[in-house]
């Protein structure tokens, strides 16, 4: 059978390594450390980080076919990749999505909106930006932030001053308008290379300190924000040329207007619901379209509810097992339970959305915040 490399030896990678599996692929994984949620699966590790191109190019001979779990592999490395014929993804997208500004433009230029911002490279930019947007703000590096890291709030001029300070303009930062949102949106959308598209539900995201909580499928959103939703993300695929997973995380805001907030060219944790919530899950397609195969139905089988578990919840989960009963668990595999590191998921399903919701509050009350 075919041998499918994947760049990264995450959670994602696990899980895409599984969906592989169960369609008779085999796996290779690049990551640095033995053992890791992905390596503990995998047919080869090729143990090395994924900027020595030497470590790349020995993942991408022993592959068919090369795809990543993680958007901030290096972009030269991903370029090798792609001359050797075997990153049917390409290296376009993942360019654009490593820069915040890049990416913003991007969307722009579809005509999509996103938060009013300005780019970042030294005090002085700071100080102007916050004249022209206005407060509150938000400054984000413009590269390698997840799970809220590297992002301050500005609400005054205390807080800005102090920032222009201790910021490290070795790199460039990104000033964003603070959108008054009433929800947190994503899609996630596929695509191979012969065009064919296709969108998961809409999905409500609820954050805790800048992680991801709660994901709710479908969002409980009106028909006509859902659609406007869903052509969000069609044009993006088509407008980006996507082959492969491309996740487009949104603001709704009171007046029904939608600003994307970011981009993710992979399969993300908005969308683990779809393992067990819908007929084709995000990592089966995902690696259909990097196969090129025909697309699978993204229908939702039932309505879903997604419990992050994080390093500090994950004892609690474990003492309180019994509890569970149908709750779909997850776990990585991943060694430390650090504060704040997802170490797996839960997922339930209900006849409606509200069940979904009770079912989860009952069964995992102990460390579940902040449904509403
Ligand atoms: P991820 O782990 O999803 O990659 P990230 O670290 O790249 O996250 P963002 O998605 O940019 O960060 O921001 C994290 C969260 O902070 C958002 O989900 C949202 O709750 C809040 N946030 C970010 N930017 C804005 C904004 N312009 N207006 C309002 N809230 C924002
Ligand atoms: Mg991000
Ligand atoms: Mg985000």
């Amino acid at each position: 059978g075919k041998t499918i490399g994947i760049l990264g030896g995450g959670q994602l990678g696990r899980m895409m390594a599984l969906a592989a599996r169960q369609m008779g692929y085999k796996i290779a994984v690049l990551e640095k450390e033995k053992n890791s949620p992905c390596g503990q699966i995998a047919d080869y590790e090729v143990i090395g980080d994924y900027r020595d191109l030497d470590k790349a190019e020995e993942l991408a001979r022993i592959s068919d076919v090369v795809t990543y779990e993680f958007e901030n592999i290096s972009l030269e490395t991903a370029k090798v990749i792609e001359r050797m014929g075997k990153l049917p993804q390409g290296s376009l997208l993942l360019g654009i999505t490593q820069h915040r500004g890049r990416e913003k433009r991007a969307v722009e230029s579809l005509g999509i909106k996103v938060a009013p911002y300005v780019l970042v490279d030294k005090p002085q930019d700071l100080f102007e930006g916050v004249t022209k947007i206005g407060l509150p703000a938000i400054l984000k590096t413009c590269r390698g932030g997840y799970d809220g890291k590297g992002q301050w709030v500005i609400k005054g001029q205390d807080d800005y001053l102090k920032l222009g300070k201790e910021l490290d303009f070795g790199q460039q930062y990104i000033l964003e308008k603070m959108i008054p949102f009433t929800k947190e949106l994503s899609i996630i959308v596929s695509r191979n290379a012969k065009g064919h598209v296709t969108t998961f539900p809409v999905t409500e995201n609820i954050h805790q300190k800048g992680i991801l909580h709660i994901s709710i499928a479908p969002a409980r959103v009106d028909k006509g924000v859902e659609e406007k939703a869903k052509a969000v993300g069609i044009s993006l695929a088509r407008g980006l040329n996507l082959v492969g997973t491309l996740a487009v995380e949104m603001f709704l805001t009171k007046d029904g207007e939608i600003f994307v907030n970011e981009l993710a060219p992979r399969p993300h944790n908005s969308g683990h619901y779809t393992i067990e919530g819908c007929e084709t899950s995000q990592f089966t397609q995902h690696i259909r379209t990097i196969c090129n195969l025909p697309l699978g139905s993204t229908k939702l089988l039932k309505p879903a509810v997604m419990v992050n578990i994080l390093g500090e919840d994950l004892e609690k989960l474990l003492l309180s097992l019994e509890k569970l009963g149908d709750g779909h668990l997850h776990l990585y595999g991943k060694g430390e339970a650090r504060q704040g590191r997802k170490m797996g998921h839960l997922t339930f399903l209900g006849d409606t959305t509200e069940e979904a919701l009770t079912k989860a509050t009952n069964k995992i009350r102990i460390f579940l915040n902040n449904i509403s």
